[in-house]
């Protein structure tokens, strides 16, 4: 089963992608997917979109979405796969994180023209596909084109990470909850990228413990921003956590990502696939 071409982790024009959920469907097809999940930031609005496109392009399904989570004074991304769409408490939930994007890009903005750049927030808002869900790649993709940095690696680097001119904190769900609204909707909680943090191995300990005892299920192990040395060291963590593991690209556009929809290497064959605990959410 774990050879199973599946790519759990993409986003498209309803958060921060560059492709609607039909082109990155045909997309995935095309790279050899068989399983797919589109996993927007704090939104569900392409589900329905993308389970048919998977469809028509003879894929299964499993939806998807990626909730930002803040712990221990960090951002932590959860993906939720294989919960029902339409649970009021999942879709009050994304709603609610998605709450304080408007007001956090309007701070952003001032922040950058402290920094000398003006109308930063009227330029992001020209690559935003959902005005609910203002993000930094969008105020990255202004950035490159209005050519002050040559490409969104730059801006991250100089303007929108922790210290930097234009990052402000912003407070997200919080980790027991995310794991509640997806798995209280029949779905499974999987830890994107864990990576990508900058805990100390006691905070990546008390995450993935804290994670467990919610009610999580799976981690990412293969995922477009690991290291091969990150898979192994991921899918030891999966073995002693008792927890499934994952795959996914986190494809956002095809000019931008490194990664390819289902291009990536399959999933260490010890591992228990996270498909295998979703098998009856799959469409
Ligand atoms: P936000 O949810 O508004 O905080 O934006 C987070 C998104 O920014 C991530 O999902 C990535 O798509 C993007 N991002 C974060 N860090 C980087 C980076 N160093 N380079 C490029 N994109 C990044
Ligand atoms: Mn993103
Ligand atoms: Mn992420
Ligand atoms: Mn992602």
């Amino acid at each position: 089963m774990s050879i199973l071409n599946a790519d759990l982790h993409c986003h498209s024009v309803v958060s921060d992608g560059t492709l609607t959920p039909e082109a990155l469907a045909a997309r995935a097809a095309a790279n050899g997917v068989e399983l797919w999940a589109l996993t927007d930031h704090d939104e569900i609005g392409g589900q329905h979109r993308a389970a048919a496109a998977a469809h028509a392009n003879g894929m299964k399904y499993l939806t998807g979405t990626e909730i930002s989570v803040t712990f221990i004074g960090q951002t932590v991304h959860i993906i939720g796969l294989g919960f029902d769409p339409d649970d009021p408490q999942m879709r009050q939930g994304l709603a609610d994180t998605r709450g304080g994007r408007g007001a956090r890009a309007m701070e952003m903005s001032d922040a950058l023209a402290q920094a000398g750049i003006l109308g930063a927030y009227e330029g992001a808002l020209r690559y935003v596909g959902n005005p609910e869900l203002i993000s930094r790649t969008h105020f990255a993709r202004h950035l490159v084109e209005s050519g002050v940095c040559k490409d969104t690696n730059e801006v991250f680097r100089r303007f929108l990470t922790e210290g930097k001119p234009g990052f402000v904190p912003h407070r997200w769900a919080s980790l027991q909850d995310a794991v509640r609204w997806i798995t209280a909707a029949g779905g499974a909680a999987v830890i994107a990228h864990p990576a990508r943090y900058k805990f100390s191995a006691n905070e990546e300990y008390a995450l993935f413990t804290e994670f467990k005892a919610h009610g999580g299920q799976g981690v990412e192990v293969v995922t477009g921003s690991h290291t091969t040395a990150e898979y192994v060291k991921y899918g030891e963590t999966a073995r002693e956590f008792g927890l499934a593991a994952s795959r996914g690209s986190d494809f956002h556009s095809p000019t931008e990502s490194h990664t390819d929809l289902g291009r990536l290497p399959c999933l260490p064959g010890e591992l228990t696939p996270v498909w295998e605990l979703l098998a009856n959410r799959i469409q």
